[in-house]
């Protein structure tokens, strides 16, 4: 390795930024840090600020920011610290830096990404509301500025590794994997008195508020049809969903030959981190690799529409494409904010998805602007169908 790769990590204190940073740490002849930008804890970006020693960090607010500078001088670092939105852009834009981890949860991430794609960077990314928003903006992006676009997701990574050195116009089909959550089995009955701490003890992952509540209703799973549907340039319609409680495969490409290429490792992002970091050498992750004389087996279903109705949702929007998916993501970011601050039941989620979607009209956004206004008419609309439920 004679370059060394300088990494802007946007989202630095989340669970994908963390294990990002996990494997910097392991690699620090290989990689070092140019920024790193979170929103709310500065306490954690303090402490990231100084192990790793960014020139820039960014958070969310000036009050953070006023925080962040104080706790830096008084400990003689000289990162240099800004806030707000423009200064994410800023930092995924700049020159300094020639890899960005897209690491931000939600819509917030779409303009810092698509910055950083614009400049030319090397993006890995793990923000899939960006591209379920933005899908066509963002891959024509990709393909005008002949960018790397390494996918984060473990499902998208499994399916990219499936197809390396393979004829895509023998793919069949994507099989994309889902452990069911931790509800898989609870009966239907007691979903509406579920609460958020049990909607966010995932039985495989450890993950985000936010992602974690989404696999609980499979809505992950229907994000990722459509982050599959533009990574891989195929229909919906090729992209099917199998139950699989014990995530150690994380999906699979199925060839018009009878073939199914998988990928399989235990479950820790920093296996797929660890992939598109290193790509196209392989590195060192920290995770064990699987031992096959301790799995007590793998077991393999239909996912069950009734009782992950959200997941139906979101194979409609994938499907229907245009303004559905900014719709229907913008109403989950909602109805899942107010599931977790206890304003409304879980089943509720489903009810103001559902509402908000069937608002959206079919008209494909004709830019980022207009992305974002549909985001914004889609969250009010979102926010009013919160208010009539709690
Ligand atoms: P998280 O909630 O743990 O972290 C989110 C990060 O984004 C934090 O650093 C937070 O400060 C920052 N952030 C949140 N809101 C922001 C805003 N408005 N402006 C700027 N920064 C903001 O989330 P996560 O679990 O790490 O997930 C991050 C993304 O990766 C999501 O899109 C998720 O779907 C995707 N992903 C996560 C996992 C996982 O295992 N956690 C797996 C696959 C994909
Ligand atoms: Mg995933």
């Amino acid at each position: 390795m004679s370059i060394q790769n300088r990494l802007t990590v946007l989202g630095s204190t989340g669970s994908i930024g963390t294990s990002t940073l996990d494997l910097v740490r392991r690699h620090p002849d290989r990689f070092s840090v140019y920024a790193l930008t979170a929103n709310m804890n500065v306490d954690l970006m303090f402490r990231q600020c100084r192990e790793f020693e960014p020139e820039l960090a960014v958070v969310g607010t000036e009050s953070g920011a006023l925080q962040l500078r104080k706790l830096l001088q008084e400990h003689d670092l000289s990162t240099e610290v800004f806030h707000g939105k423009d200064a994410l852009v800023e930092a995924a834009s700049a020159a300094e830096a020639n890899i960005v981890v897209a690491a931000i949860v939600g819509a917030a991430g779409l303009l810092p990404a698509l910055a950083a794609i614009e400049c030319g960077k090397t993006v890995l990314l793990a923000n899939k509301e960006a591209l379920v928003c933005s899908g066509q903006l963002f891959m024509s992006a990709v393909d005008k500025a002949g960018t790397t676009l390494l996918p984060v997701d473990s499902e998208h990574n499994a399916i990219f590794q499936s197809l390396q050195g393979q004829d895509k116009k023998g793919v069949r089909r994507f099989l994309l994997t889902a452990s069911g959550g931790p509800f898989l089995r609870t009966p239907r009955q007691l979903l509406s008195e579920v609460t958020p701490e049990q909607a966010c003890k995932h039985p495989n992952w450890d993950m985000g508020a936010k992602i974690s509540v989404d696999s609980a209703t499979m809505m992950n799973k229907g994000l990722e049809i459509i982050e599959a549907r533009w990574l891989f340039d195929c229909p919906a319609e090729k992209i099917e969903v199998v139950v699989h409680p014990e995530s150690i495969v994380h999906s699979m490409v199925e060839y018009c030959d009878g073939s199914t290429l998988a990928q399989m490792g235990n479950p820790d992002m920093r296996v797929p981190l660890a992939h598109v970091l290193g790509w196209p050498e392989r590195i060192e992750s920290g995770v064990p690799a699987l031992d096959f004389g301790t799995l007590a087996g793998l077991h393999f279903e239909e996912p069950d529409l009734e009782r992950f109705p959200c997941l139906e949702l979101s194979m409609q929007a994938a499907k229907a494409g245009a303004d559905y998916p900014v719709f229907l993501n913008a109403a989950n970011e909602v109805s899942v904010q107010a599931f977790l601050q206890g304003d409304i039941a879980y089943t509720d989620i489903f009810r103001v998805n559902a509402a908000v979607m069937e608002k959206a009209v079919g008209r494909e956004p004709s830019s980022i602007e207009d992305v974002l206004e549909q985001d914004i008419v889609a969250r009010q609309i979102a926010h009013e169908q919160v208010e009539k439920l709690s």
